[in-house]
């Protein structure tokens, strides 16, 4: 047989200095074990594990079989827009107008064309750590320059001031996400209102990421940047999605929400790169908006029993520290007391767990925290049950 010809490619320098992202390794690591017949808790995936609600797909098959299966407009079709638009009216009160809003590819499409239709090179652009994954990675690949904002001192919640520490004449944008992908913590209303303010005085962009809006735990509120006066909107995107509100995240369907210039720009990367969300998840989409939330209320009433059970649980590891996380469906402890010569950092310690309980966590240094966990508890309690013992034995491992 011939030998496969040696590799002329040559990545792109732009591409050259992208990280490949870690949380869907961890996914897809879980995802080779289970293939492999290993008995794996996989703590991993920033997925629900609830399927998609019926009425959903329901209508997601009738579409299909009334042949809208076509391209669509490249902003998405009217239905949808103005399903995304009518969510805002109800529950934020806030009247967008359909060249202010689009359908994408997931809520991630969305921050993408956001941010290369911004940015220029050597641009600043501010991301409070810990951050998700994909946002530095985005910001180098249009060449501008991330700047971190460290935020452990306020357990991960970001504060105006220390926005406002971060500021140079250069700062063109600030990606704000909260409920926070990992960390769990939420900004409250009052100071997401007051570093809105300090960025309207700036004429600084921001992109405001709510994938998460509806999974918030009382006494914290649903917020949206939405419901923010018209005079601090001028330069924000709203980016969402439908993958973790409504257990969606295969039909890859998200939305922005942006001044209509911003969107115009977005538009054009959008129509020369996928030019439309799949019109069938569109389809689904608008049935998710307008049909009943029950299925939300559900998710999230599941969330909330096993968060409080994975909290106490985590708070029993000698070694383990957790802030208690106020949305999403993460826990992000330190195991910093845990490391020592058995595993020295925070990637040692998640790929020992990994290899000796054939569990699956993230690492917090891709999130820019090196010692700290992602433990999604987007799983079962019986899976929780188990990944916790697993934990608690390989801890009691390396303290012995
Ligand atoms: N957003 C999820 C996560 O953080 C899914 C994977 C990804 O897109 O990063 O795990």
């Amino acid at each position: 047989m011939a030998k496969p010809a040696a590799s002329l490619f040559q990545v792109s320098d732009n591409v050259a200095k992208m990280q490949a992202s870690s949380t869907l390794a961890a996914m897809q690591a879980a995802d080779a074990m289970r293939a492999a017949g290993v008995n794996v808790v996989d703590f991993g995936a920033g997925e629900p594990d609830f399927d998609t609600p019926e009425n959903i797909k329901r209508a997601a098959e009738t579409a299909m079989r009334a042949g809208k299966t076509k391209y669509t407009p490249t902003a998405g079709t009217r239905d949808v827009l103005d399903a995304i638009i009518k969510f805002y009216e109800r529950e934020f009160g806030m009247a967008y107008d359909r060249t202010e809003v689009m359908a994408t590819s997931g809520g991630k499409q969305a921050i993408f064309n956001a941010v290369v239709s911004l940015i220029n090179p050597g641009d600043e652009v501010l991301l409070a750590k810990p951050y998700w994954v994909t946002f530095p990675e985005i910001i180098v690949f249009a060449r501008g320059t991330p700047i971190f904002i460290e935020t452990e001192e306020t357990g991960f919640v970001l504060s105006a001031e220390q926005v406002e520490r971060a500021i140079t004449p250069r700062t063109k944008l600030i990606i704000l996400n909260s409920p926070c992908n990992p960390s769990g913590r939420v900004i409250p209303p009052a100071e997401f209102r007051r570093i809105m303010e300090l960025l309207a005085d700036r004429d600084i962009y921001v992109i405001s990421d709510e994938c998460y809006l509806r999974f918030v735990y009382p006494p914290a509120e649903v917020f949206s940047a939405a419901s923010l006066p018209t005079e601090l909107r001028g330069r924000l995107c709203i980016a969402g999605s439908f993958s973790k509100t409504y257990a969606m995240t295969g039909w890859r369907v998200g939305y922005a929400l942006t001044p209509r210039e911003w969107t115009g720009a977005m538009l054009k990367v959008q129509g020369h790169s996928t030019s439309n969300a799949n019109s069938i998840a569109q389809s689904a989409a608008v049935e998710a908006l307008n049909g009943p939330q029950d299925s939300v209320a559900a998710m999230l009433a599941e969330y909330t029993a096993r968060r409080a059970w994975l909290l106490n649980a985590l708070r029993e590891i000698p070694g383990l520290s957790c802030n208690e996380p106020e949305g999403a469906f993460y826990a992000f402890p330190s195991v910093r007391e845990c490391l020592g010569s058995a595993a020295k950092t925070s990637a040692d310690f998640a790929q020992r767990l990994l290899e000796e309980e054939q569990t699956v966590v993230t690492d917090g240094a891709g999130f820019g925290a090196d010692g700290y966990l992602r433990i999604s508890y987007a799983t079962s309690m019986e899976q929780l049950r188990e990944g916790v013992t697993r934990i608690k034995r390989f801890v009691e491992r390396l303290h012995t």
